[in-house]
């Protein structure tokens, strides 16, 4: 017999596909789907009203195989982040953000990033791999079961009501895996999460944005983080393959198909580099349509959450206030994120698992200095 197959690699039609392989109607599989997603099954014994033939069939031949959770730590405000070990001494963080009327998972899709952003604890790391699609649904399937028995919840209601793939990795650099996954949460049988309540953030992989748009429209944060190209191709390093011009136009063609009429810009900021009036002019001039680009959006300002490595300082309250001003004040929405779990390093860009660099990543940001360019030159 060929190898295991885990379940929590397919999305509805796969599992579909898969069973009907096995000889078996479509309907049989959606009451897999929904035994693995909704009730959070491990195995097949428990799941009783599913005919004695199928279970047996999948008895040896396939698996629910969550990934090992290596740790659980659970903020004094709620926040919690697991530790979840993906094999080769990799492991990938999820966090999970409680609020009054919500409950938001921050997933993982890559074990390190390649981008290499250098105010990020991840892109520091250096790349190991892309996560598999099972690898993304199962930190959401354990975190969503983990959950609810937690909190106690009465039957049928869900903790999880959002999820960002904000974690470590940049998911349109892994475009393959996401899809399925982003289709499993969507799924009324899986999640029936919203394509509103799902939001996939990118550093900017223009090509991967369109096809998103085309496959799978759900929310989408950019991470902007700098208004020339000539800052953003140092603190994002993508930039200098797709600049801001055609990240710009990329974001407007989104928004024929995209849930929400805006696009999400995160801007992390940066004490000194990218935080100063000027820069906040700047940035609008460029929402705001140099030449035919305008683009509805809405501002999101991070207090960057220093790491060591990083040589990086988070902007002063004050800064941050005034840049939020400049930008309100010409009518752009512009919010000012909470950090959340700082007692657990659960904090945006403090995602750091354990990552064993394939690349020379870490070893090129270690020699470089931190950039600081002036606006407008180039
Ligand atoms: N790779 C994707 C998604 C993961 S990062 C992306 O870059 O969009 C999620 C968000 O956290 C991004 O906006 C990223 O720029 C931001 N971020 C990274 N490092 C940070 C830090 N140290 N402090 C604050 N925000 C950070
Ligand atoms: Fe990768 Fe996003 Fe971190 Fe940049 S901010 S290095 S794209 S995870």
């Amino acid at each position: 017999m060929g190898d295991v197959v885990n379940l929590l690699d397919h999305d509805l039609d796969g599992l579909s596909a898969y069973c009907e392989g096995l000889g078996e109607k479509r309907f049989r599989a959606t009451q897999l789907f929904r035994w693995i997603h909704q009730k959070g099954a491990k195995d097949f014994a428990s799941m009783t009203d599913l005919a004695k033939s199928l279970r047996e069939k999948l008895a040896g031949r396939a698996e629910i195989r969550g990934l090992p959770v290596l740790t659980e730590q659970v903020s004094s405000d709620g926040t919690t982040k697991w530790l979840f070990d993906v094999g080769g001494g990799n492991a990938v963080e999820t966090v999970f953000i409680p609020e009054d009327d919500r409950g938001t998972l921050c997933v993982s899709s890559q074990a390190g990033c390649a981008v290499g952003c250098r105010f990020c604890s991840t892109g520091h790391q250096g790349f190991s791999r892309n996560l598999s699609t099972g690898e993304i649904l199962a930190q959401l399937w354990f975190a969503e079961h983990r959950l609810r028995e937690r909190l106690q919840l009465p039957a049928g209601e869900r903790a999880i009501t959002n999820v960002v793939m904000m974690g470590m990795g940049e998911p349109l650099q892994n475009y393959s895996a996401l899809i399925p996954a982003l289709r499993v949460m969507l799924d009324d049988h899986g999640y029936g999460l919203s394509r509103r309540r799902v939001t996939v953030s990118t550093s900017g992989v223009v090509p991967m944005m369109d096809r998103l748009r085309e496959d799978c429209p759900v929310a989408l944060a950019v991470s902007l983080h700098a208004p020339t190209d000539a800052l953003r191709d140092e603190l994002v390093p993508l930039n200098r393959k797709y600049p801001l011009d055609e990240l710009m136009a990329a974001c407007k063609r989104y928004l024929q198909a995209a849930p929400r009429d805006f696009i999400t810009f995160e801007y992390c900021m940066l004490e000194g580099v990218n935080d100063t009036e000027e820069h906040a002019q700047a940035l609008l001039a460029l929402v705001h349509g140099r030449g035919e680009h305008r683009v509805p959006c809405k501002l999101n300002l991070i207090p960057f959450n220093p790491f060591p490595a990083s040589g990086l300082q988070r902007s002063s309250r004050e800064r941050v206030l005034r840049f939020a001003k400049v930008l309100q004040d010409a009518g752009l929405v512009t919010t000012i994120r909470k950090t959340r779990g700082d007692d657990i390093d659960a904090a945006c860009g403090q995602l750091a698992g354990e990552v064993q660099d394939r690349t020379r990543v870490g070893e090129r940001m270690k020699r470089l200095p931190v950039p600081i360019v002036p606006l407008g030159v180039k």
